[in-house]
């Protein structure tokens, strides 16, 4: 599972959720799947059993750290946790867009992110056998 924060009203939050449907939804969409952090925080079953039975790679637009809070605090096992933060330091300088459109840097910081956790996921899937 690959589950970003909600992070709307920052660029972070769409930096972080575009990396995610970047993997789910291109780099290894026959492997991952991802689901609305809203659910988890207001006790969805099934969302509950989806982080408790599969692996979880979480991805935060700060230190608050929302999905990977929430995705423990629901049970589930967080094999990795990416801050889009961090990501940053990477791209020095870049102007990533604002909350609504990335720019050119924006879709680099994303893609960059979606290759560290397709990255991590690959790794999972020949660890475990499974990444779903
Ligand atoms: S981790 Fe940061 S950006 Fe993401 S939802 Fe929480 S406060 Fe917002």
């Amino acid at each position: 599972m690959v589950i970003p924060c909600s992070g709307i009203g920052k660029v972070h939050g769409l930096i972080g959720r575009e990396a995610t449907y970047r993997v789910t939804d291109g780099l290894a969409y026959d492997k991952t799947a991802t689901l609305c952090l809203a659910l988890l925080v207001k006790g969805d079953p099934e969302a509950v059993e989806a982080v408790q039975r599969h692996r979880c790679i979480t991805i935060d637009g700060c230190a608050k750290a929302c999905a990977q809070k929430n995705v423990e605090m629901s049970g589930g096992r967080v094999a990795k946790a990416i801050q889009v933060a961090e990501a940053f330091r990477n791209f020095r300088g870049a102007r990533p867009g604002t909350a609504t459109a990335l720019t050119e840097d924006g879709w680099k910081i994303s893609e960059a992110i979606a290759q560290s956790v397709h990255c991590e996921a690959a790794e999972l899937l020949g660890v475990e056998g499974t990444v779903r």
